[in-house]
């Protein structure tokens, strides 16, 4: 059986090795004669997997003692409720910041307004978030319980290059589709949260590393299961966790540091990326959708001339085993994801066809 380069945004394709590994233990794991699936979240060899999934988090991303790494069910979006349920009542205004980079962006304001008031600081709607809109972190109010930014937006393929200074603010960050791809100073935010099923292992489940500090201000409503306190305060295993999820992650995780770790996979995206843009920005044939400043190295988009090229360009694309090309409808075009497991192979085989398909059709 052939593998295709899987250009899909998420769920996304993960390291063949971590894929391998994970097949040839899963009948009988560590020689329990039973599955990683089929033990308890309770037994001592999982307690093991969890534990060292914390320990590679801590070291592959750097993580301060006073932060505390959480599992939390319901992947990314959960988290746009968890977040002001959290964290709206630190000062009695309930008010938060927000900028709108993206549709995710917007689902998670939308969704925060519910709990309080959500100041919508800074916007790209008008040019179809092709950029990071600007904003000026001095000219804000200093009395938001939390700040949230989408760091990566996995639609349209912009990214923060610098994260701002936000003082006493907490910095809330969706990393869902990026976070271990870059190095980053954990210290700048407040909360971190990711869903998994892009960059780290299966969907459903959201990685939280949250500030100590911040595990104090919950409305009192809020539910247990989404209480990051409770999660904190039991290792998150309050109730059955998904334990495949976080298997699958420790795997990932060690592949990743078997690699060099975040600043080794933080060139080779690099790398992978500037081989597409430098092909998009050397021919009039593609057209990048997003600011050049701004770009993703982990959601590379563009477009054709028409509809009816971009759809040629994905059926022939899948011809060829790059898989998953299609644009987000929100776009349109052509998007290729191409988190830390797709190889440099993979961006290599990409920019081929895309050379060969000008020319047939430039
Ligand atoms: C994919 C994605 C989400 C949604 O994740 P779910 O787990 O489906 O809720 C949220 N934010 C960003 C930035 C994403 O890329």
């Amino acid at each position: 059986m052939n593998r295709v380069f899987n250009f899909g945004a998420g769920p996304a394709m993960l390291p063949t090795a971590v894929m391998e590994k994970a097949q040839q233990e899963f009948l009988n794991f560590n020689g329990m004669g039973a599955s990683v699936i089929e033990i308890s979240h309770r037994s001592k060899e999982f307690d093991a997997i969890i534990n060292q999934a914390d320990e590679l988090l801590i070291e592959l991303a750097n993580i301060p003692k006073n932060y505390k790494i959480l599992y939390v069910h319901g992947g990314a979006q959960m988290q746009f409720s968890a977040i002001p349920m959290n964290l709206m009542s630190r000062l009695p205004c309930r008010k938060a910041a927000y900028i709108e980079s993206g549709n995710f962006a917007k689902l998670a304001n939308k969704e925060a307004s519910r709990y309080g008031i959500v100041d919508i600081v800074g916007t790209s709607e008008a040019t179809n978030y092709d950029r990071i809109p600007a904003f000026d972190s001095s000219e804000l109010a200093d009395d938001y319980s939390y700040f949230h930014i989408t760091s990566n937006n996995t639609i349209y393929g912009t990214r923060f290059q610098q994260f701002p200074d936000m003082g006493n603010i907490p910095l809330v960050a969706d990393m869902t589709s990026e976070f271990l791809s870059r190095s980053l100073n954990i210290e700048k935010f407040g909360v971190i949260f990711a869903g998994l099923q892009k960059n780290l292992g299966p969907p459903g489940l959201a990685l939280v590393i949250i500030r100590e500090d911040l595990l104090e201000h919950a409305s009192p409503e809020t539910p247990s299961l989404l209480n990051y306190k409770t999660y904190a305060e039991k290792h998150s295993l309050a109730n059955t966790n998904n334990t495949f999820a976080i298997y699958m992650m420790k795997l990932v995780l060690e592949w990743l540091k078997e690699q060099g770790g975040v600043s080794a996979l933080e060139s080779q995206n690099e790398a992978k990326a500037d081989l597409l843009y430098k092909l998009i920005d050397q021919s009039g044939f593609y057209q990048g959708t997003a600011q050049t400043e701004h770009r993703s190295t982990m959601n590379v988009t563009f477009n054709l001339e028409n509809n009816d090229l971009v759809s040629k360009f994905v059926d022939q694309a899948l011809d060829q085993g790059l898989y998953a090309l299609k644009g987000h409808r929100n776009v349109g075009g052509i998007r290729a994801s191409i988190y830390n497991a797709m190889p440099i192979a993979g961006c290599e085989a990409l920019a081929q066809f895309m050379r060969e398909f000008e020319r047939r059709n430039g």
